[in-house]
């Protein structure tokens, strides 16, 4: 059967890309034997993107958008597009071509065709890029590296899915997303497809370097458990300094011929001090964490395939059972 694949686009000041997005994307859905439906979600644009929109759903009859009513980021335009989706298949792709459309026949290609549930695209350079934005990105693709989470170095949010990852991806119903995050959190057989990158088909980057700071805060406090280690490391650290400084001290008093120097016993007081407080902070912190980890609500496990496995259902609930109707009290008149 002709599989259908819905295409789920967050666009924020996109006017000018949206032409382009579609003219390209043609030229690529013509060679693959599937339907297509565009999903646009306009993520609060200060420009005329809606007016673009509007244009292209009444010139195409498979493009469906929404509009939120301010600029809520693109992770939640991201949600909000894969909650529209009905598609056999789901692909997340941005409005610039920086992802380039051509890697979707090969993505198509693989799910069909070999045993994995996503095809994912990673950039392998970050050319024309500045420097200081690459080096920055290294460093957290290499922090996030730690996390238990599959993410490597590049990986972008442009992935053909099964329904079923997307289903799974649903289930995730934090706030705070890290779209990438969640990606690598749900699992499922990934196909990494390699790619160099491309700039911008017009317009520029909506992500500043402090906006994209605060991403990467978001991906390490989201899916790794990095600050809470940072401090029972502190802790440790200054644990090792005052033991160091007790050492010395001892030292002193057993060999007389050394005069005891009243600053160790000070940094020792000092080094004590902040380790006992950074301990309790990092016991409380690690209560944070657990209380976090239980209120994000994230599912303890998701399925990817059964065999000869039917899920247990609970029992549905009985309907209560209303008095006859000779018992119920009688209707107390209206007063106003
Ligand atoms: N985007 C969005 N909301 C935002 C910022 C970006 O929907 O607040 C969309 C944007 O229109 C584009 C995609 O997310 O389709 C990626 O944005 P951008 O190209 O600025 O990011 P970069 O490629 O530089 O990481
Ligand atoms: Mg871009």
């Amino acid at each position: 059967m002709r599989k259908k694949i819905s295409v789920v686009v967050p666009c924020y000041n996109e006017q000018a890309a949206l032409p382009l997005f579609f003219e390209r994307m043609k030229e690529v859905t013509d060679k693959i034997d599937a339907d297509f439906e565009y999903i646009l979600v306009d993520d609060g644009s200060r420009d005329d993107t809606w007016g673009m929109i509007t244009y292209w759903v009444n010139q195409l009859d498979n493009v469906r958008a929404i509009s939120f009513s301010r600029n809520f980021g693109k992770d939640a335009a991201v949600l909000a597009g894969l909650r529209e989706s009905d598609g056999d298949y789901v692909c997340t792709m941005d409005a610039d071509l920086q992802d380039p459309p051509s890697l979707l026949p090969e993505m198509f290609r693989t799910l069909e065709q070999e045993d994995y549930d996503v095809a994912a695209a990673r950039r392998v350079n970050r050319k024309g890029e500045p420097p200081v934005r690459s080096a920055l990105s290294d460093t957290f693709y290499r922090l996030m590296g730690k996390a238990s989470v599959d993410m490597p170095k590049g990986a972008r949010d442009f992935r053909l899915m099964k329904a079923k990852v997307v289903d799974a991806i649903l289930q995730m119903g934090e706030y705070n997303r890290f779209t990438k995050g969640i990606f690598g959190w749900v699992g499922f057989k990934t196909k990494w497809l390699e790619y160099e990158n491309a700039a911008r088909s017009t317009g520029k980057t909506k992500y500043s370097m402090k906006k994209l700071f605060g991403y990467a805060l978001d991906g390490i406090f989201g899916f790794t458990a990095m600050p809470v280690r940072a401090l029972y490391m502190a802790a440790l650290f200054l644990g090792a300094a005052a033991f160091g400084m007790l050492i010395t001290m001892l030292v002193q008093i057993c060999a007389p011929s050394i005069p005891f120097n009243d600053l160790f016993l000070i940094l020792f007081c000092v080094f004590f001090t902040g380790c006992v407080v950074l301990c309790g902070l990092a016991v409380a912190v690690n209560y944070l964490y657990r209380i976090l980890s239980e209120v994000r609500c994230r599912p303890p496990y998701l399925i990817a395939r059964r065999l000869n496995s039917v899920p247990r259902m609970p029992e549905p609930e009985p309907e209560p059972e209303l008095p006859p109707e000779e018992d119920l009290p009688p209707e107390k008149p209206r007063l106003f």
